[in-house]
């Protein structure tokens, strides 16, 4: 592998390793696979990326900076070829990894504004905020947004949910809110009201922040 790849794999991977709990530099080494792994880790020492102390991998500021921003660049691109591309989940996550390298950061902030600002991957990773999720802006319209901002009256698909708790989506389920249900919504207030088929549904206001839906016209 090129090594500015190998690096950003590599620092992807200290990421989504510190994620799992563990800064351990064998289990980085282990889990990059490549046999350049350890020089490339030694080199990104050496540039200030990262500190090695007593086998544990830290990220400088610097390195948590970049790494950051290249996972939250990673996760967005699996969201938009799984989700709105519909290209299969290992297909994506491949595509994925060479997007990432590529999006500068208007053009990042731009895909999470079509996106509707989703907070996880499809794997249901955490996706890192980036300034567009804070501040809001209307200069993209965006394709997929929460149900909670959709017309009254409009018809979508719902695209992905992402719950707050793991327990609803069964629940959710169980009422025909799934992934790829096509649905209308009727009324905001006082609740939440949606038509799925034949079949009317109520649901609460927070549940109606987790799922994204992309109009159907
Ligand atoms: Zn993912
Ligand atoms: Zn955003």
């Amino acid at each position: 592998m090129e090594n500015n790849k190998l690096r950003d794999e590599i620092l992807e991977l200290v990421w989504s390793l510190r994620e799992r709990g563990t800064k351990s530099l064998g289990a980085l080494i282990e889990g990059v696979r490549d046999s350049e792994a350890s020089d490339v880790i030694r080199k990104m020492e050496k540039s200030g990326l990262v500190v090695i102390r007593n086998d544990e991998v830290e990220l400088t500021e610097k390195g948590e900076a970049r790494s950051r921003d290249l996972t939250r660049r990673h996760r967005l691109a699996e969201r938009l070829f799984h989700d709105v591309l519909e290209v299969g989940m290992q297909e994506s996550e491949e595509t994925a990894c060479e997007v990432e390298h590529f999006l500068s950061p208007s053009v990042t902030d731009s895909v999470c504004s079509f996106l509707g600002h989703p907070p996880t991957c499809p794997h249901g990773k955490p996706i890192p905020r980036g300034q567009c999720c804070s501040k809001y802006r209307n200069e993209v319209k965006p394709l997929v947004m929460q149900l909670k901002e959709f017309d009254v009256g409009a018809r979508g698909r719902i695209v992905f949910i992402a719950p707050s708790e793991n327990s609803r989506l069964e629940r959710l389920a169980s009422m025909g809110i799934v992934p790829g249900s096509v649905i209308r919504l009727k009324q905001k207030r006082p609740s939440f009201v949606l038509e799925i088929d034949e079949t009317t549904l109520a649901i609460d206001g927070l549940i109606a922040e987790e799922i994204y839906v992309k109009e159907k016209r």
